[in-house]
């Protein structure tokens, strides 16, 4: 890379549209492999510890939908960006805390990390409260990793039951961030047999490297980062 296509704090153009039009490629091949149609699989370009100029190029591609994985991160860049793209859809990828979920309701599109009841029930509180519905996907922890957040596989339908019934919840899907140290395929297959006895469509499943073994397990949406903005500066979630 020649040094006026690089930026001092972040990727250049090019690589960004470069690295996108792989990643949609790859996208489509692994669909088609696995008989699927490429336009039932959702990129969420995770664009968590980038800046708007990195961010840029992805959406002037068409790209509309990402990922954040920090509330306070995101509300720095994203509702400039929202405005003058419209048709932004924000997912919340990372954890989230009671004291920031009416600042996550009024940005975010998408809450993939409903991972314990305490925040089911502010989240539900808060959606009425704005009249703001985000679409919601609950965490499973698959690996049942002590330090990883989620809802244990064992009681992934009892809480399940709970968001829709109690407290009156749609849920879109499921997601999990399988063990970095373990074959991610048995957790993404885990997540789509909790999904399918509880009636759910959505899975969030795969990041850079192993994105395409997800959609082989039925993955709806893949939240990849590095592979189209390059490696984080400073690792973040
Ligand atoms: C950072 C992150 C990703 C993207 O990871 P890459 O390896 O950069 O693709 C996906 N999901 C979650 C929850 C993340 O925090």
């Amino acid at each position: 890379m020649s040094v006026s296509e690089s930026k001092a704090n972040g990727p250049s153009h090019r690589s960004v549209a470069a690295g996108l039009a792989e990643v949609r490629s790859r996208i489509v091949r692994a669909a088609l492999d696995a008989r699927r149609a490429p336009g039932d699989i959702a990129l969420v370009c995770v664009s968590k510890t980038f800046d708007a100029d990195a961010i840029l190029p992805a959406l002037e591609a068409g790209e509309r939908m990402f990922g954040e994985n920090r509330v306070q991160e995101a509300e720095g860049k994203w509702p400039a960006l929202k405005a003058r793209f419209p048709g932004v859809e924000l997912h919340l990828i990372g954890p989230l805390q009671s004291n920031k979920a009416r600042e996550a309701v009024a940005l975010f599109d998408v809450i993939e990390t409903v991972d314990r009841v305490k925040i089911a029930e502010t989240l539900a509180h808060e959606m009425q409260r704005a009249q703001r519905f985000p679409k919601l996907f609950v965490e499973i922890n698959t690996g049942a990793e002590p330090q990883k957040a989620g809802i244990l596989p064992q009681n992934a339908d009892a809480f399940l039951t709970d968001c829709r019934q109690r407290l009156g919840l749609k849920i879109a899907g499921l997601m999990c961030i399988p063990p970095a140290s373990e074959l991610a395929s048995p957790h993404f297959a885990l997540l789509a047999s909790i999904a399918r006895r509880n009636g759910l469509a959505g899975l969030s499943m795969g990041m850079s490297a192993d994105f395409e073994l997800a959609i082989q397990c039925g993955a709806t949406h893949v939240r990849v980062g590095s592979a189209i903005f390059g490696s984080r500066a400073t690792p973040a979630g």
